[in-house]
């Protein structure tokens, strides 16, 4: 999933110590930097008791509550707010005024001040926060405001009323005294923290260190079979991108029995939830997520898009890029799989097929750009914007414009250049030299500068606008083209989706089929599927579905109350997609695909592949 200024925002203080000295003295001379206490007093009522050592300054001061994080969705932290109160360093209480439902206002507060609230937690997963009596995961942006004066200085927190047995864990530098320093709240807030009784185990790869936390049932996991899982995933995605900004990175795990999944990227580490039924299966369930948040320590982290800087955590963050730092993010995880030698070539070029195949039966794939799919993200907390006529995800169609983008510049530059010199070209121009690049734009730049070529027309048709993409003209080159089949497939009458790790949740439902009969309605909550609780499985459960099976779910309306219903599934004419080899594959389009699939431009390969016009035999 998504992000936070880190990187970016070091820099710019590093800038600030060295060019801008003048404007930045109030920085750099703060005696003593705001300090938060984070009392975690109540954790079988969910409840955290937060302090704000404000320094002495002005005399009225405001502090504000984050409205989102990590996901692109206004979730309002302040409404999990109990009273806000302010006192001076004598413990005299100060006027506190609400100035909006986020922000307050303290005066008298040029002594200092200290505010103190309590905030009730309780949201599982890795974009939340939650404390109770197993464990506290706390993303910080949903319990800590900041003073808005002094966002940007340094700052540091004591964690206490840990109970006994608990530790902590998270990519914060710690101080002897047990405290944990950030240069700012940007980076603060980056940096999950997990409390509890956790296992750990940590491995060092070509000079860097990585620490792995897992809280979660022992017998749920084996810890060697994951370590050493990240450690292919952690040397393939270094290795892609020739650079590892990091001396350590931490990988925080929860494989919760429930519904679970999903991940959320930090720029020093990210937090895994994968449910334990499927960690059990098979560990592809951990390995995909994990390639996929590990690469956003550069993709999105630090090479960054201008529109999601500076954070506003006042008001949507509008970026129309998302296409790029979330899809092709899922494109390079594919590629760090494949390096990994976590996935196979059938395996790639059917989960290919798959999300074309997903793309294709979008209507929406025809009404709405992967750019604004970018900007709408912010929908997608409603039910509604998931239907197949309303949207597309940013996640699915930016996957399969990377790899169209991948094969392009292959195209345009005659195999010297690749997703890959694409990615490492903005790594060297913007993330390393402190700077974003303006969206869509700026990934054009990049594609056209290591391609040398003119890619206008790929980014008006495929990026900014919806046509259709032309799917065997891309990958002609690597030898496959996209077969259409028609099947007939199961139809349990109805969509639906889960936002996140939300409630599966009924988006339509087919008019005059079986669910409607059986009383399903839009809006619906799923709560169990088969008599199991709805989740992340869900999906799967429905597709393994043959028509005529009896389907039972138990659902929930907005007004309350849980209703059985029961049903036999359909059927309906359906068109699948898969990759197939070209009759005639020649050696030329073989080299570039086995240069194509291990995420490498062909440079090396090209001259030693023949005369190029040389056929082989098709399925080799
Ligand atoms: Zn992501």
């Amino acid at each position: 999933m998504n992000f936070f200024s880190t990187l970016s925002r070091t820099v710019r203080l590093a800038f600030c110590a060295t060019i801008l000295a003048l404007s930045c003295a109030s920085i750099a001379q703060s005696p003593a930097p705001v300090a938060y206490t984070i009392s975690l007093v109540s954790p079988e009522q969910h409840l955290v008791e937060v302090q704000i050592f404000l320094p002495e300054g002005a005399a009225q001061r405001e502090v504000q509550f984050p409205v989102w994080n990590a996901l692109y969705q206004i979730r309002d932290f302040a409404q999990y707010v109990n009273k806000v109160r302010a006192k001076d360093r004598s413990g005299k209480p100060l006027l506190v005024r609400e100035l909006n439902k986020s922000r307050w206002q303290i005066q008298g507060a040029d002594q200092g001040a200290i505010v103190e609230y309590q905030i009730y937690v309780d949201q599982p997963g890795p974009f939340n926060a939650q404390l109770n009596t197993h464990h506290a995961f706390l993303n910080l942006a949903e319990i800590l405001m900041y003073p808005v004066d002094t966002r940007s200085a340094p700052l540091h927190v004591r964690f206490s009323h840990i109970p006994e047995g608990w530790h902590i864990a998270t990519a914060l530098a710690s101080s002897p005294g047990g405290e944990f320093t950030a240069a700012n709240y940007d980076r603060l807030v980056d940096s999950p923290v997990e409390i509890s009784n956790f296992q750990e185990s940590d491995f060092d790869e070509a000079g860097g260190h990585y620490r792995v936390i897992v809280d979660a049932d022992s017998a749920d996991y084996d810890m060697a079979k994951i370590v050493a899982a990240l450690h292919k995933i952690v040397a393939a995605a270094t290795s892609w991108m020739s650079d590892r900004p990091f001396d350590t990175y931490t990988f925080i795990y929860h494989f919760p029995r429930g519904p679970a999944g999903g991940g959320m990227e930090h720029a020093f580490s990210t937090a895994i939830d994968v449910n334990a039924e499927a960690m059990k299966q098979s560990l592809d369930a951990l390995t995909g997520v994990t390639a996929h948040e590990f690469f956003h320590l550069w993709n999105v982290k630090r090479i960054r898009p201008q529109t999601l800087e500076p954070v506003d955590y006042t008001k949507e963050n509008y970026t129309r890029a998302l296409w790029f730092s979330e899809g092709v993010t899922s494109t390079a995880e594919g590629t760090v799989q494949l390096r990994a030698g976590l996935l196979d070539e059938k395996q790639y070029l059917y989960r290919l097929g798959e999300q074309i195949t997903e793309l294709e039966r979008r209507p929406a794939h025809l009404t709405q750009s992967a750019e604004e799919s970018s900007l709408d993200a912010w929908l997608e907390g409603y039910g509604y914007y998931h239907r197949p006529d309303r949207s597309v995800s940013y996640y699915n169609k930016g996957e399969l414009l990377g790899v169209m983008l991948d094969l392009a510049v292959r195209d345009a530059s005659h195999g010297r250049a690749s997703l890959r010199e694409v990615m490492q070209w903005m790594n060297e121009n913007y993330a390393r030299k402190g700077r974003f690049f303006n969206d869509s734009a700026g990934v054009r730049e990049a594609a056209e500068a290591v391609s040398q070529a003119n890619l206008s027309l790929f980014f008006t048709k495929y990026v900014a606008g919806t046509e259709e993409i032309p799917w065997d003209d891309f990958f002609r080159s690597v030898g496959l083209r996209v077969e259409a089949i028609p099947n007939t497939v199961s139809d349990a009458g109805f969509t639906a989706s889960r936002n996140f790790d939300g409630p599966m949740t009924v988006g339509a439902v087919t008019p005059g089929s079986e669910a409607e009969h059986a009383g399903l309605r839009e809006a619906d909550i799923i709560v169990e599927l088969q008599g199991r609780a709805a989740g992340q499985e869900s999906r799967e459960e429905l597709a393994r579905l043959n028509p005529g099976d009896a389907l039972s779910v138990k659902v929930r309306s907005r007004r309350g109350g849980d209703r059985e219903l029961k049903w036999i599934v359909g059927s309906r004419q359906e068109i699948s997609y898969e990759l197939t080899d070209l009759d005639q594959v020649t050696a030329e389009q073989h080299a570039r695909r086995l240069a194509w699939l291990k995420g490498e431009a062909q440079g090396a390969v090209v001259g030693t592949t023949g005369s190029g016009g040389t056929e082989t035999e098709k399925g080799k």
